[in-house]
């Protein structure tokens, strides 16, 4: 049912933003209602506005504790526009309708991260607004609520394009944001009041706490047994229930899951069927191929010492045969999208083995780690550059085959700590040197692992994370028979390394992007 709005009660503790809102609802001939600094921020903008003294007939007492808290107030939202008993009341107390709420709550979350005192805290619990939001959200049947600020551009939006008016729909997905405000709210008050346990360096599984505040106060974490290694503390801070369903084994450890976060980010390259493993972030095989068996079988090859005790994942469901193989394997995680249930009651056989079902869920956007006294924020290296952006620029261009395994290898390399060098062949990591202070060392490392594990390096292709400062990585590797080569390009020297691939018969493309791992 479309509602036009003939008044809004406005009580705003950061007025940026609101101004447009205000205006419009003033050119739309609404009545204003508003508090003591909400009003003086309005009237400064030269629009009429009522002190909301006006309908409770109380000035705003105890230092604003109780500014809006009236049945007038209060009445105002929540009589049912449809029912004559109420409008009777309404009338008889002269309580004038209000149509429309604006709240923007105390920042209490901010306040406690600002290190604030106990007695600053607790003033910043917001009582009154608290109450507006639910009253107008209960009341969504009459009443618009608009419950926080990054509200106001889609609600000038919406009544700009409705004249003033609103639907129920519209009024009814107000209120859902409004609970969800309210409800995010007292959470961080309860976490504020209730602070766990801090996780004892001896703790052990059943002992470590479940939830602990996230360091600015906002949400809760999951105390993990420890960190890194046994005498450092750690919290996980996330829902993992969003990313994953756990079917089997033992508790994620700090490290699984940041090998869990490595795999996640390097599979989600892929669009074949997949397999990779993972160490210590770093993938020691991955092989794409038409069944999961096959995959898996070439991923192992890559290098079948490192794999045990890694984190294997998939794109693929796992079925039967793929899980007779994995079996076999120490592993400490499998991730899949989906296990046949043969497939499950076997991998189940191992007590320990962590099996993990992903579901879609999406990721941020954005890296932060914390460095010095401060944090480093960045976009997520999103970016993977494809064979049709790859820039011949030697005499030789690479085959269709050394294409496809230079888009290979520049997926593993972006999701490899750098200084990296990885060496493929079609759909195959033979090895990777990673981590390393010098390119050089990290393809000699590369080379060695691949000749350790059987491979022939004759015709594979090498992509490097970064440029080719001097042309003895591409001497280096002819020597070793690869015969293509991908890397980002932009070394003052990048002519050195290109006629050495001239000179004998490398292909080399350039992509114009820089993948560090550090
Ligand atoms: P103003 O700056 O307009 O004086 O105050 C706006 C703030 O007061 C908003 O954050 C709003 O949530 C809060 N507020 C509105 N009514 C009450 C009340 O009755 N008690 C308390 N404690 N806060 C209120």
């Amino acid at each position: 049912m479309s509602s036009k709005i003939s008044s809004a009660l406005i009580s705003v503790y950061y007025k940026d933003g609101l101004e447009p809102l205000v205006q419009l609802l003033h050119q739309q001939g609404v009545k204003l209602y508003s508090t003591g600094g909400t009003q003086s921020f309005i009237e400064q903008l030269g629009i009429p506005v009522v002190a909301v003294e006006a309908i409770t007939g109380y000035p705003s007492i105890f230092g604003g504790r109780v500014k809006t808290l009236h049945p007038a107030v209060m009445g105002g939202i929540l009589y049912r526009r449809d029912v004559d008993s109420d409008l009777e009341q309404a009338q008889k107390h002269e309580i004038p309708p209000i149509d429309m709420v604006v709240v923007d709550l105390y920042p209490f979350e901010e306040t406690v991260a600002s290190g604030a005192s106990d007695e600053d805290i607790i003033e910043k619990i917001d009582i009154g607004g608290i109450s507006l939001i639910r009253a107008a959200a209960k009341n969504h049947n009459d009443v618009l609520i608009v419950s926080s600020r990054d509200q106001y551009a889609d609600v000038v939006k919406l009544l700009t394009e409705k004249d003033g008016s609103t639907d129920l729909a519209d009024r009814r997905q107000y209120a859902g944001a409004a609970f969800r405000v309210t409800s995010q709210y007292d959470t961080a008050i309860q976490t504020y009041f209730n602070p766990a346990p801090v996780p004892s360096p001896l703790g052990r599984g059943e002992d470590h706490p479940r939830t602990a505040p996230l360091p600015n106060g906002e949400g809760t974490g999951v105390g993990l047994r420890y960190g890194e290694n046994p005498h450092q503390q750690a919290t996980f801070y996330g829902d993992l229930d969003a990313m994953f369903d756990k079917l089997h084994g033992k508790e994620l450890s700090f490290n699984n899951l940041v090998d869990v976060d490595a795999c996640v980010g390097l599979i989600d390259e892929f669009s074949e069927t997949t397999f990779a493993i993972i160490k210590h972030t770093n993938a020691c095989g991955i092989a794409s191929a038409s069944t999961p068996k096959e995959a898996y079988l070439n991923a192992l090859a890559c290098d079948p010492v490192s794999a045990f005790g890694g984190v294997v994942i998939t794109n693929a469901p796992v079925d039967l045969e793929t899980a007779e193989e994995l079996n076999k394997l120490f592993m400490e995680i499998l991730i899949a999208p989906d296990f046949a249930p043969e497939a499950l009651d076997l991998l189940r056989s191992k007590k320990n083995r962590i099996l993990l079902k992903r579901k879609p869920a999406e990721l941020p956007s954005k890296l932060v780690k914390t460095i010095l006294n401060g944090l480093l924020e960045q976009d997520k290296d999103n970016q993977t550059e494809t064979a049709d952006q790859f820039k011949t620029v030697t005499l030789k261009s690479p085959t269709d085959s050394e294409l496809r395994a230079l888009e290979f290898a520049l997926k593993v390399c972006k999701h490899t700590k750098s200084n990296t060098i990885v060496l493929a062949k079609e759909n195959q990591l033979l090895a990777s040197g990673v981590g390393q202070t010098s390119r050089v060392d990290a393809l000699r490392q590369a080379i060695e692992k691949a000749r350790a594990f059987g491979f022939d390096l004759t015709g594979a292709v090498m992509a490097s994370d970064a440029f080719f400062p001097f042309p003895d990585c591409v001497e280096i590797a002819h020597q070793a028979g690869i015969t293509a080569v991908v890397q980002p390009g932009g070394s003052i020297r990048d002519q050195d390394s290109i006629d050495y691939c001239n000179q004998h018969g490398l292909a080399m493309v350039t992509t114009g992007v820089r993948h560090f791992k550090h």
